[in-house]
């Protein structure tokens, strides 16, 4: 089958309407199509665009150098109100931002659909945010003075994100940076261009003057982004990835000492107590594990239960794996889509196979399935010695590794032992231990008889290799604002 063949006329007509290439200031620099973007449910090309270079990149600074001083003189009403109109811009493109999103991710259109909403909310949210700056007042201790602060943006920044949520890791950045009244350098994931191209799109449509927000779309990410993080007019870097990169980045922030924010890998232990609501620990695990095909970095890595119910846990964990039906995410009945590339596949069956190799059971699943596209299917492994890699890595990727423990010590035991502290889940009908285990997981975030922690309203973020800084809640415009101090004596 041909390229073209595989896409259909709606999807060629939603494709064909993303723009071409970079947005810098007012300009889409879109001459040249060279950035190709592969559908990962059959491999082969949906779209090409221009592929940016450190120029482009450079310019997008530029622009956004610009632009800083009038976005953040620019009144918080008015600020707000564009964020709204976004808001309101997206839910008005649902169809074709979550056509996009399951055409270069892979993820079902569900699936997508449920992002597009998440990913549009971080708009109302940081929307409602914008207006409600405010500062302190306060007396000094010894009397006298008086104490004031005030909330001033940290000035241009730089917004890296990953390819698993195209639209909402964009939003979560963009909506916090915009209102707290920074402008924007967003460099999306090469492998998911699309989503973010048209995100530019709808912020000039709501009236986002040009350079406030650019959108840098190439292939090569570290060429792009060096001469950036040198450059001092830069004064802000906002990531989301990989533990490696985002400590490579750290030490290029170093040289400017800017404000950073790492949103970084997770190895999220999912627990479940004797005294659990089985069926609905199950329910959970399959969100926590199966939401974006695994591909998150808040998905459940390891499952440890306690050995009263262990059986009775994986039988049912199992028997919805092996109700997943795997394709291309734009056919209705498909309830799995593939992995985002090889690199993806090959990890994931390595920590598959290194298990396997070291004493664990394929309870389900474990196979590639014999088509084009990079599938992998919904896997249960119990026996999983603490040795095996699985236990430490990420997997990303449809995988739930059963172990069991004894009691709540060992429990915690297990779940902390790990560099990573992203989330943890926990189920247990036990009010007491369930604030005891939130208490003692050395994670960011904690879900106490639920398998999703995500919300627009809620601080999302991590400790230990997880990462730095909060995105959403009271906390995420906090990321892009530095707090100044005033002293005044009163006479
Ligand atoms: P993943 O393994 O999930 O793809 P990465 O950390 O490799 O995660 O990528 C996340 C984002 O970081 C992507 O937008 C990617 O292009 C970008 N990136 C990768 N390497 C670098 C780098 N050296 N400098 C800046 N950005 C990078």
């Amino acid at each position: 089958m041909s390229a073209q063949t595989q896409v259909s006329a709606d999807e060629r007509a939603v494709l064909d309407a993303v723009p071409g290439g970079s947005l810098v200031g007012d300009d889409w620099r879109d001459a040249g199509a060279d950035l190709d973007v592969e559908d990962p449910s059959t491999g082969s090309t949906l779209r090409s665009v221009a592929d940016a270079g450190p120029d482009d990149a450079m310019a997008a600074l530029d622009a956004a150098a610009a632009a800083q001083a009038e976005w953040a003189a620019t009144d918080t009403r008015t600020r707000s109100d564009i964020l709204r109109a976004t808001y309101d811009a997206i839910l008005a493109a649902k169809d074709e931002l979550a056509l996009l999103i399951t055409l270069e991710m892979g993820k079902p259109l569900t699936e997508s659909v449920a992002e597009v909403t998440y990913g549009a909310d971080f708009f109302r949210w940081f929307s409602e945010q914008a207006a409600h700056v405010g500062g302190t007042y306060r007396p000094a201790p010894t009397g006298g003075s008086r104490l004031l602060t005030m909330r001033q943006p940290v000035g241009p920044t730089l917004l890296i994100t990953p390819w698993n949520f195209p639209l909402a890791m964009a939003t979560r950045k963009v909506g916090a940076a915009l209102a707290a009244g920074c402008t924007v350098v967003f460099k999306p994931a090469e492998q998911t261009p699309l989503t973010a191209l048209v995100l530019g799109r709808l912020l000039r449509a709501a009236g986002l003057p040009a350079g406030v927000a650019n959108v840098v779309v190439g292939s090569d990410a570290p060429s792009l982004i060096r001469p950036l993080m040198a450059d001092p007019r830069l004064r802000k870097i906002s990531f989301t990835g990989s533990t490696a990169v985002g400590s490579t980045l750290l030490g290029q922030a170093a040289q400017n000492i800017l404000r950073s924010s790492m949103e970084l890998g997770g190895n999220a232990p999912f627990l479940v107590f004797d005294d659990a609501d089985v069926e609905a620990a199950v329910d959970g695990a399959m969100v926590a594990k199966m939401r974006n095909g695994g591909e998150s970095c808040v998905a459940a890595n390891r499952f440890l239960v306690q050995a009263g119910i262990a059986a009775e846990f994986t039988a049912g964990l199992t028997e919805q794996m092996r109700a997943r039906v795997l394709g291309r995410g734009t056919d209705p009945d498909v309830t799995l889509g593939p992995l985002i590339d090889a690199a993806g596949r090959d990890k994931a069956l390595a920590l598959l196979g290194d298990a396997v190799d070291r004493g664990a059971e394929v309870v389900t699943g474990g196979g590639v399935p014999d088509r084009p596209g990079w599938f992998l299917e919904a896997t249960v492994l119990t026996g999983v010695p603490a040795d095996a890699r699985i236990t430490g890595e990420e997997v990303f990727g449809p995988v739930a590794p059963v172990t069991t423990f004894t009691d709540e010590d060992e429990a915690v035991r297990l779940a902390n032992d790990t560099e990573f502290g992203l989330v943890g889940y926990a189920y247990t009908r036990d009010v007491g231990r369930a604030l005891r285990i939130a208490e003692r997981l050395e994670t960011g975030m904690v879900g106490l008889n639920q398998g999703l922690v995500s919300n627009a309203a809620a601080p999302f973020g991590g400790v230990k290799q997880s990462g730095l800084g909060r995105e959403g809640g009271d906390e995420g415009i906090a990321e892009y604002q530095n707090v100044k101090y005033v002293g005044l004596p009163l006479d």
